[in-house]
């Protein structure tokens, strides 16, 4: 039976005419898939409902804050515990050191951490403390990542392979698109020349260690290592934009499940256990030239927020119990085998990447492992399919270049049912 979605239309359309696009972060809008988007009214484990009380499993969890699902009971109660206390003092709070002490003593790389409001900000103040360490202006990033909106990332490759970049979107200076250098994931030979090149002036580079933003793409055997090398040569600080990975890949993150070292890590999502959230943090020495203990500003009215904290520690709390990761990723699996199948009963060319509880399945028949072979997806043939799935209750990220997020809360009979209405979805897809 399709489902309704009169409601949720006509507060589109209202939305539309106070809110730019009707959406308060652009890819909630559902342009890409061609569709108008259902409105949610609530959630619950691995269950959303929107406004016409449409019931969908959800592979989304707020692209990715919500590992544990929505509404998990020790993260519910520790929010209303805190509520009774306030709601900001904009004063220091035991639950800011608390959080502080539990990152710290999780990600190897990190000895000291500020807490910020987003993931966008904890990029941006990461590349301000970069280059104000280093003393340098440039930075790099690699085509296919997103590290937030401002404007030293907003960022694509320039016209040739060692050029400069050029905005993303107008409003970015030209002088600032000027000290960002495109690189492209996993060619570390690229990168060497950029470094033989422009050395002298890198800051820093960053990096998801793990790339989610153009659909998963695991890093090259080598790849993360060659960047920490590198950087060690030219004394360029490696950043790496660990929001989506942090207390994902595992609970030392990125780093731990790799074992490589950056000299700054950035958080949010899982980390404010589905509040407002983001941090930076890294070695003392570095951590130290933040104001007020040096000289490098940056503030913020709602950092620490008690109710985030509180969040974020309940969260790292069921994560640090016996097994969870094992079975998180067990499901992962369960789902990635179901959908690999489900692809090739359906006949549909797919290319599946998955590490641990992320996933895409890009619809291509190239192996993806970088922003060029993630661009050979049809985008045409994922939009068939993400209506299909959503018509049939399936909430998937309304965008091939997305990471299926797989939570705690899903369970084995979630998996089957979204395995059973994705044969149909590939069929669908095939047609195209
Ligand atoms: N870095 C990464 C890797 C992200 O995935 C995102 C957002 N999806 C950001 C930074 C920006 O975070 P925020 O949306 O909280 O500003």
């Amino acid at each position: 039976m399709a489902p309704g979605y009169q409601k949720s239309k006509e507060m589109f359309e209202q939305a539309q005419m106070v809110i730019p696009g009707g959406v308060n972060s652009p890819v909630r809008a559902f342009k890409s898939v061609g569709m108008t988007p259902p409105f949610i009214a609530r959630a619950n484990g691995s269950r959303l409902w929107d406004a016409d009380g449409n019931e969908y499993i959800d592979y989304v969890c707020s692209w990715g804050p919500l590992i544990l699902g929505h509404r998990h009971p020790a993260v519910m109660h520790a929010i209303q515990r805190c509520l009774e206390r306030g709601t900001t003092y904009g004063a220091p709070t035991d639950l800011e050191l608390t959080l502080a002490q539990m990152v710290v003593e999780a990600l190897p790389s990190v000895e000291m951490v500020r807490m910020v409001n987003s993931g966008t900000e904890a990029t941006m103040s990461a590349l301000r403390l970069a280059r104000a360490y280093t003393n340098r202006s440039k930075i790099v990033k690699f085509e296919g990542c997103y590290h937030g909106h401002h404007d030293s990332l907003l960022i694509k490759a320039g016209s040739g392979a060692l050029t400069h970049g050029v905005p993303t979107s107008p409003g970015v200076p030209e002088n600032i698109a000027g000290n960002t250098i495109n690189a492209r994931y996993n060619d570390l030979e690229l990168l060497e020349k950029i470094f033989a090149e422009a050395g002298s002036e890198i800051a820093a580079v960053i990096v998801e260690p793990l790339a989610g933003n153009m659909g998963v793409v695991p890093p090259a055997e080598g790849f993360l290592q060659g960047l920490r090398n590198l950087c060690n040569k030219y004394g360029a600080l490696l950043i790496f934009d660990e929001v989506i990975t942090g207390f994902r890949l595992s609970y030392g993150g990125a780093q731990s499940y790799y074992n490589v070292m950056p000299d700054l890590t950035c958080l949010g999502k899982i980390i404010g256990g589905g509040l407002p959230v983001g941090a930076y943090g890294g070695r003392r020495e570095i951590m130290q030239m933040v104001s007020p203990a040096g000289p490098v500003y940056q503030a913020g009215t709602l950092s620490g927020n008690p109710l985030a904290m509180t969040a974020g520690i309940a969260t790292l709390e069921q994560l640090q119990q016996p097994g969870v990761y094992e079975e998180l990723n067990r499901k992962s699996a369960l789902l990635a085998q179901g959908l690999s199948q489900a692809a090739r009963a359906a006949g549909v060319p797919a290319s599946f990447n998955r590490v641990e509880s992320l996933q895409t399945c890009f619809f291509t028949g190239h192996p993806v492992n970088d922003f060029a072979s993630a661009s050979t997806s049809d985008t045409k043939r994922y939009a068939a399919f993400f209506r299909s799935m959503l018509e049939q209750g399936i909430y998937l990220a309304p965008s091939q270049f997305e990471a299926i997020f797989v939570s705690t809360a899903h369970t084995d009979s979630d998996i089957e049912r979204t395995v059973e209405a994705a044969y149909h979805a590939y069929k669908a897809a095939a047609q195209i």
